[in-house]
């Protein structure tokens, strides 16, 4: 299991430029998507956290009874360093995201009235409070899905350098057979198949990148094969969408054996929604919440 996200700034221009060529259709989003994640990779970049420590008779415990190593609530976060890619998050959004952009400039300035306190918020979100994103919601008549994308947003960077410091504990050997995220017990959010087929599992929360077996269904663990399907099309071969009938869930995922260009999965999870939507109509659902907005 190699580090989930270990890409610079300029791979993540590189790798949007190329699905804009590809995908022009997609090009606002991809533009909007594009700067948040160079600012995520900017703040990553300078994110110091002192790696969490497992104890061995925990981590024994754990490896024996197939458990994640920890929960969303026990990531660690860098508090400066989230509460400044709020803010800087709260300006991309609304210079290019008109149908965000009121909820972000109504947070932003309550940030800066102090009316809002980042902190808490971050702890809401990884407590998964709902009561507390609705308070809010209320409190500032703003949309609470906005709140919590520009939370996760800016989050991001810490959980997913805690998940790459923690990736430590787990044996890169290991095919991983569960419906979760061996680091934080998360639904996976997309999938990859390498160059040799081998299949990769990204966890839709901390972006680990983990060896999944090939037939299986990530969220059921079914491995029916009789059950267990994939879809493409004709004329985009690089992506394909797998689905289980036990459960009627599917994921999507990219096929590096028919693309070339540079991966980079949360773009390809933006650049995809379409199939998302394709997913929808066969009365599919995503394991994991998706805005088709
Ligand atoms: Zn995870
Ligand atoms: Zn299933």
């Amino acid at each position: 299991m190699t580090a989930s996200l270990a890409i610079t700034t300029q791979q993540v221009k590189q790798a949007a430029a190329a699905l804009k060529k590809l995908r022009p259709t997609y090009a606002d989003l991809l533009n909007f998507y594009e700067k948040i994640f160079v600012a995520q990779e900017d703040s990553k970049s300078q994110i110091k956290i002192d790696p969490i420590k497992i104890s061995e008779e925990i981590l024994a415990l754990k490896k024996k009874e197939k458990n994640s190593l920890l929960d969303m609530t026990e990531f660690e976060l860098e508090p400066g360093s989230a509460a400044a890619l709020l803010v800087r998050i709260c300006q991309i959004v609304e210079a290019a995201n008109p149908e965000m952009a009121d909820s972000a400039r109504v947070i932003r300035k309550a940030i800066a009235s102090e009316a809002l306190d980042p902190q808490p918020l971050f702890a809401a979100l990884l407590k998964a409070e709902d009561a507390y994103f609705k308070k809010i919601e209320k409190d500032l008549g703003i949309e609470k899905k906005v709140l919590a994308f520009v939370a996760y947003s800016s989050i991001k960077p810490s959980v997913v350098h805690c998940a790459e410091q923690l990736a430590s504990y787990l044996d890169p050997e290991q095919v991983w057979d569960k419906g979760f995220c061996p680091i934080c017990g998360s639904a996976p959010g997309f999938s990859l198949f390498e160059d040799e087929g081998q299949r990769i599992l990204f966890c839709g929360f901390c972006w680990h990148r983990w060896t999944a077996q090939r037939i299986y269904c990530p969220f059921c663990e079914n491995k029916d094969s009789n059950t267990l399907h994939y879809y493409f099309s004709e004329t985009e071969k690089d992506y394909r969408i797998d689905v289980c009938d036990s459960c009627k869930t599917y994921i999507k995922a990219v096929d590096k054996r028919n693309t070339d260009r540079i991966i980079y999965p949360p773009l390809e999870f933006v650049a995809t929604l379409h199939l998302d939507i394709k997913a929808q109509e066969m009365d599919l659902k995503s394991g994991i919440q998706i805005d088709l907005q």
